[in-house]
């Protein structure tokens, strides 16, 4: 089959972004009240710990210095966790990442999930999947993901855009039991009962983490639900893939990102951060470092480049691995407001064109993407490390001029709005 050129990309994304994403009363209608809701936490969150702000300054003063200096800040968090007895590597690209894995677990597993947009980037599940293993995401919104056979649809809610009556008919669907189309509780249960024995069951629990620390290897884990702690704890061996960006110097500096991250991601407080530095061990008996006592025999953590270094090398680009995936940009986005994740390939909104580019579908498939932002400023406004998306995605623009991927119907808007320009 031969490639796509740039205008039939845009013509179909064009399509999707319309009939699924805008004229999707549905869609509109969570989306409306997610927003509303999002908003209204965060600025009581913030106005409750007023000093997240400052700190914020200060997170992206962290960012900055630790992108500089991310291949060795990689390394010395290797080092770290290999002294606390996990096994440590990295992966150039995606090939590299899921053969990783693939050595790791092989074929025939179970293994439980918690959310991770990194293993979303290597597309994870659908791999170890083909490979004749037994997924399960355990966060909720990923779950009704995975039944639905859909993508994310942001990065905190990935099913933001699914009703509750199409949730418990999925769960019908799944269980064979009858659900009260609008009783959520009982839903929320019925999750619950079918993932609580796959935890226990499962060879393998893989997870992401919001951030790591180079000096103790200590990854840091913001949840909610507690279906990372499970996944985290309840599996022999436990897998964690992990992108470069999310490395800081030290524990006092991961401890502030996480609390701008989840303060800006509309939480006073979330239910539960873990911080896991290696596999679990005990030492109760005649002072013997056995490993494996509750939790975890194994812990392995894979470092994934993935275009990461790329976008480290150029100064405006280099912005976009600030990011805290906090998704309060996404939030203030009014492209995304009508369109939800159908804005986006992997990643989502403005930032995520950039990342898209970068790490998933490269420049020419990002193209659509590019031109879809309105470069209005409100997320830059909005984000707690002030990232220039407008900025970036205007040298994502040039950048494809230069590449001869502008799209033809852009180019012809733009030759109409230049002709009215001069006749006024
Ligand atoms: S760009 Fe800023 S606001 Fe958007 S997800 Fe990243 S850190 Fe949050």
């Amino acid at each position: 089959m031969s490639e796509k050129n740039v205008n039939e990309i845009y013509n179909e994304y064009v399509e999707r972004i319309v009939k699924e994403g805008a004229e999707n009363e549905t869609v509109r209608i969570a989306l409306g009240r997610a927003i509303a809701a999002f908003r209204k936490n965060r600025q009581q969150a913030l106005n409750k710990y007023p000093h997240t702000v400052v700190m914020a300054d200060e997170v992206r003063r962290i960012k900055e210095y630790s992108i500089e200096h991310m291949e060795e800040l990689v390394d010395k968090a290797c080092e770290a966790i290999e002294e606390n007895h996990g096994h440590c590597y990295k992966a150039k690209n995606k090939d590299e990442a899921l053969k990783i894995f693939d050595r790791i677990i092989g074929t025939g597993k179970t293994i439980v999930q918690s959310k991770s947009l990194t293993a979303e980037e290597i597309s994870l599940r659908h791999h170890l999947q083909e490979k004749g293993n037994e997924v399960f995401e355990t966060d909720l919104g990923e779950f009704i993901t995975q039944l639905l056979g859909n993508r994310p649809m942001h990065i905190l809610a990935p099913a933001i855009n699914v009703p509750r009556e199409k949730v418990a008919e999925l769960l019908e669907k799944y269980t064979g039991e009858k659900i009260d189309h609008r009783n959520i509780p009982e839903m929320v249960n019925a999750v619950r009962k079918i993932l609580r024995d796959k935890y226990f069951n499962a060879h393998f629990g893989i997870n992401g983490a919001n951030v790591i620390s180079a000096d103790t290897g200590s990854m840091f884990i913001i949840e909610n639900e507690g279906n990372a702690r499970l996944v985290t704890g309840a599996p022999p061996v436990e897998i964690a893939l992990i992108g470069m960006e999310k490395v800081v110097p030290t524990l006092q500096d991961a401890f502030k990102t996480v609390e701008v991250t989840w303060r800006y991601a509309n939480y006073k407080m979330p239910a539960y951060l873990n911080i896991i530095s290696g596999p679990s061990k005990t030492g109760d008996i005649e002072k013997v470092i056995t490993y494996g006592a509750h939790g975890p025999k194994e812990l392995h953590v894979i470092f994934l480049d993935n275009g990461r270094t790329e976008m480290a090398k150029d100064p405006v680009y280099r912005e976009a691995l600030y990011c805290l995936r906090c998704g309060a940009c996404l939030y203030e986005c009014p492209v995304y407001e009508i369109t939800a994740g159908y804005y986006g390939k992997k990643y989502l909104g403005g930032i995520g064109t950039i990342w898209d580019a970068f790490t998933t579908v490269g420049f020419k498939e990002s193209a659509p993407m590019a031109y879809t932002c309105l470069r209005c400023g409100r997320c830059k406004k909005t984000c707690p490390l002030k990232i220039d998306t407008p900025k970036m995605v205007s040298k994502l623009r040039n950048d494809l001029k230069k590449m001869g991927l502008v799209p033809e119907p852009i180019k012809m808007f733009a030759e109409e709005i230049l002709k009215l320009a001069k006749e006024l």
